[in-house]
């Protein structure tokens, strides 16, 4: 039967309550304890997939087609729990199954309550994860803040869970800030408030997790224990690191797996962190910088392409060189002469996915840029389409040829949707989404990125290159290289003659990992550097 982790946040949000979920996972992981990750999200949509990038971040896609919270991506990459709907709970979705079970009568007239019938919900969901075969740890993070209106019914159910199970069987970690404050001091009255606010609902934190500038003294840590009734070696010391990666060996320095599995009363070997400590000495080593643009719209807020920016990274250190990250602006891109200056100076262009129409004409310009002055360019689902976009107008002379989602009154609609999809009005969850294959062209640059013939990956669109121009298109000269496995839509496009132009419709961020760089950005990367 599987133990409990209950991880919450105190004082603000944007802590990196995920990352520190994430990397209990792979310290317990590297210990050989098998682990599942949970995300419980308190707001009311149903899933993230209708939210705006500004509002939430990336959109994390599983292999199921879940749209989920971008923390699964950090879970993804920290540890091997397997994700699916199963692991991203929102408000939404517990409603939504009391509130259909209400109405097939299934709570037999009983007036249907926050407690017990959401709790139970609630419990029931986390349990679906926790009492998978063998499953010995369930770590649940709780999204928001201790405090928020809104989380309260999952530290309710968080505290139930404890009571129910026994304390020995579940943990609270508690995630704080030590903010060090004009007076050159740091402050630990945000600590305490937070913990009260924890014990006030019942719930007595096992571990702090201070979030600070640098490594807090161990006078502090005391302080801290003394207000909060955790003990001195529990209050870890969650300092700033230089790559996020450093996370779980900075815990584990200070004995947080220790103190978790003898909390928990888990029997299991030593722990081996020597993957992570190579992934950070790489990182830390590299002394060549390679420079790449980054063309989307939403590049003031770098939790919007997370994954792609992580996978980036991964191809970094597979390369051992550090990226100098340009975030270009495409409306700006398109409109301003000075600005488009700056991608003289880049070893490469990723243009990353998207939806609607804003700076699409800067991307297209960004990608015409890239093809004509031998400039390695990646192009991932919108950024694909884009580089189709740009080829049929230049090289095919389809003058105004676009998406129909971006131009529906395109007299070369290069890119549309499938006939069969032209009715959908519904905004969620009509895309294609998820895990699918990939047939790959021998004698193409994918085939020697991957080495495989057939492959997968996760997809998350609505609009597809048009197979009405895909046979114009490879006549031109455009290469492609991957279709769908029953051969009827184009699934990866590469420019003839060129270093590294690659564009796939799927997402292949979300499948990288530090101590594993996806193929795809591993190359990108490497071309970068022969640019350089
Ligand atoms: N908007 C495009 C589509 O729906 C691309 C989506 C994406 O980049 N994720 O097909």
């Amino acid at each position: 039967m599987s133990k409990y982790i209950f991880v919450t946040g105190g004082v603000c949000s944007s802590l990196g309550k995920g990352l520190a979920a994430a990397s209990i996972g792979s310290i317990l992981e590297s210990r050989g304890v098998n682990i599942r990750m949970v995300k419980v999200d308190p707001y009311i949509n149903v899933d993230a997939g209708t939210m705006s990038p500004y509002q939430h971040g990336e959109v994390y896609v599983t292999d199921d087609g879940a749209e989920t919270d971008l923390d699964l991506g950090n879970y993804a990459r920290y540890t091997n729990s397997p994700l699916s709907q199963d692991n991203s709970i929102t408000t939404g979705q517990i409603y939504q199954n009391v509130i259909r079970m209400e109405r097939e009568g299934k709570y037999l007239g009983k007036t249907v309550q926050v407690i017990p019938h959401v709790t139970d919900e609630i419990k029931r969901r986390i349990f679906k994860v926790g009492e998978e075969h063998g499953v010995e740890v369930t770590i649940v993070e709780i999204g928001g803040t201790v405090g928020d209106i809104e989380s309260v019914p999952f530290l309710e159910a968080a505290r139930q869970v404890a009571h129910e199970l026994g304390r020995e069987k579940v943990l609270f970690v508690h995630l704080t800030l030590v903010p060090y404050v004009v007076a050159g001091e740091y402050k630990t009255k945000p600590t305490q408030h937070s913990a009260k606010s924890l014990r006030e609902i019942g719930i007595q934190p096992d571990i702090l997790l201070c979030r600070s500038k640098e490594e807090l003294p161990l006078d502090l840590r005391r302080k801290i224990s003394l207000f909060t009734n955790v003990d001195t070696e529990s209050v870890i010391s969650a300092y700033d690191v230089k790559l996020v990666y450093e996370i779980p060996q900075a815990y584990a320095a200070q004995g947080l797996d220790k103190i978790v599995i003898r909390k928990l009363g888990i029997k299991c070997p030593d722990r081996d962190l020597s993957a992570w400590e190579k992934v950070v000495e790489t990182y830390k080593s590299a002394t060549k910088t390679v420079k790449i643009a980054i063309v989307g719209k939403y590049l003031d807020l770098d939790d919007s392409y997370k994954s792609v920016f992580e996978a980036l990274t991964h191809g970094s250190i597979a390369n051992k060189v550090k990226i100098d990250f340009v975030r270009l602006d495409s409306e700006q891109l398109f409109e301003e002469l000075d600005y488009f200056k700056q991608l003289e100076s880049v070893d490469g262009i990723l243009i990353p996915g998207g939806f609607g129409s804003r700076g699409i004409e800067g991307k297209i310009k960004a990608a015409a840029y890239a093809r004509k002055n031998n400039l390695p360019c990646f192009g991932i689902c919108l950024g694909m389409q884009v580089m189709v976009i740009e080829y049929a107008r230049d090289v095919l002379g389809l003058e105004g040829a676009n998406s129909t989602e971006i131009d529906p009154q395109t007299k070369h609609p290069v890119i549309s949707l499938l006939e069969e999809q032209i009715d959908i009005k519904a905004l969620g969850g009509t895309m294609r989404l998820g895990k699918s294959y990939t047939k790959i062209k021998p004698n193409t640059k994918l085939y020697k990125i991957y080495d495989q013939r057939m492959i997968y990956e996760r997809h998350r669109h609505r609009y597809e290159v048009s197979n009405l121009y895909s046979k114009d298109l490879a006549a031109a000269g455009l290469i492609i290289s991957g279709v769908t496995e029953d051969e009827t839509l184009v699934e990866t496009i590469e420019w003839p003659n060129h270093p590294w132009g690659v564009g796939v419709q799927y997402h292949p961020e979300f499948r990288s990992k530090p101590i594993q760089a996806h193929p795809l950005f591993k190359s990108f990367i490497a071309a970068c550097i022969k640019n350089e």
